[in-house]
């Protein structure tokens, strides 16, 4: 079945026992009762299907996890109260029967950076991070670290390099790693990390999936091997999503690969247009001919869907030109965040890089004058001309 045809249809309408629902309910309840104790022992003891307590499994919960399942080709899932959350029970999943070790991408959401150092170091993980669109350091630093770990990025943040996953996951292999891959920004309209290789696919669904900004969420899909080490662990952590936000995350879903098609066509046509205006410099779009990474994204991606984000800089702009830049935007929304139904900007400097040095910034290639646009499924010319007059 084709990805349009699971967004609507995965997960719902399963049978009540007087009729079928034509979509899942929310079920709010906490716990649940069975005709019998005998029944819910078998339950509790997971010989029968069925529900007890909602920290375990939801109704609506599980209808979410089956549909993103779904999309990304995995055995299971798990719904998380953030993308965060859901990037941690990933982690500790990969690492709990391997070496307490992780190489990461050094280009990665701030805060997965923050949950390596802040919360995995201190609880002695090894952190190490690499470069993951240079395989030959990779492979080097993946021997001296002994990884049970590699954790990266399908499109990274803001620089929108895309590395070759078959390869990496394929080093990781060798080592005895197990490659985590956070596909937010790409979704599985562009890519499946599972069928490249990857154990863990994993989704802040605040952004693409759900795509309304109305949600805070993560789902982690993963394999047979690792599923019911992920489930057994949620059960001892408690990161799991709310019923409400699992609704509003599988109403936004039935219509995300519509939605993604428009902001990949949207994006490309704002990509062109900002690399021919006087006042942009570089442009960083994957959908570009020229893009460093060109060779792995023509093997990796669909034709015709480079993902939606376009990060730009601003010729001989600091701080004050782009907060003059950014205040004078009218239909474009300055926020941070990405992947609604609105195009919406960032300040990388001031907001997900806030927290490296300025020298550091440089070196990773995040200059003063960089923002971060999500396009959305406005007109592209409404968007365009937007841009054009705050760019003046
Ligand atoms: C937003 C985001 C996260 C974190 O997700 P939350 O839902 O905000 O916890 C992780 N990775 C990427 C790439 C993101 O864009």
């Amino acid at each position: 079945m084709k990805i349009h045809t699971k967004a609507v249809h995965a997960g719902d309408r399963k049978r009540a026992p007087q009729n079928i629902p034509v979509t899942t309910p929310i079920y709010t309840a906490s716990s649940y009762s069975c005709e019998s104790m005998e029944q819910l022992d078998r339950v509790f003891g997971q010989e029968e299907p069925g529900y007890c307590y909602s920290r375990y499994d939801n109704p609506t919960n599980g209808a979410l996890e089956e549909l993103v399942c779904s999309l990304e080709g995995g055995h299971g899932a798990l719904a998380c109260a953030s993308g965060m959350a859901a990037i941690q029970m990933a982690v500790v999943t990969a690492l709990n029967d391997r070496r307490k070790s992780v190489v990461a991408a050094n280009a990665t959401y701030g805060a997965t950076v923050s949950l390596l150092m802040k919360v995995l170091e201190p609880s002695g993980v090894a952190v190490r991070f690499a470069d993951m669109c240079d395989l030959d350091t990779l492979r080097a630093v993946v021997a001296e670290a002994r990884p049970g770990c590699i954790l990266m990025e399908t499109i990274s943040n803001p620089l929108l390099r895309v590395a070759q996953m078959d390869r990496i996951a394929e080093i990781g292999r060798e080592a005895g790693a197990a490659l985590v891959v956070d596909n937010t920004f790409a979704t599985p309209m562009i890519v499946r990390p599972l069928e490249l290789g990857a154990h863990f696919s994993v989704h802040s669904v605040t952004k693409y999936l759900a795509g309304h900004g109305d949600v805070l969420g993560g789902v982690v899909v993963t394999d047979q091997q690792h599923f019911d080490s992920l489930r057994t662990l949620s059960r001892a952590i408690g990161p799991v999503l709310g019923p409400f936000e699992s609704y509003l995350t599988m109403r936004g879903i039935k219509t995300f690969p519509l939605r993604m098609e428009r902001q990949c066509a949207n994006a490309c046509r704002v990509a062109s247009w900002l690399s021919t205006h006087p006042r942009v410099g570089r442009v960083h779009f994957t959908g570009d001919p020229s893009h460093p990474d060109a060779p792995a994204i023509r093997r990796l991606f669909p034709a015709n869907l480079y993902g939606a984000m376009v990060s730009f800089e601003i010729k001989d702009a600091g701080q004050a030109e782009i907060f003059r830049f950014m205040d004078a935007l009218k239909l474009v929304v300055r926020a941070t965040s990405l992947g609604d139904v609105h195009t919406m900007m960032l300040y990388p400097v001031m907001s997900s890089h806030r927290e490296i040095s300025p020298k550091h910034r440089e070196r990773m290639g995040i200059k003063e004058g960089l923002v971060r646009l999500s396009v959305g499924i406005e007109a592209p010319e409404d968007i365009i001309e937007d841009l054009a007059q705050a760019l003046g």
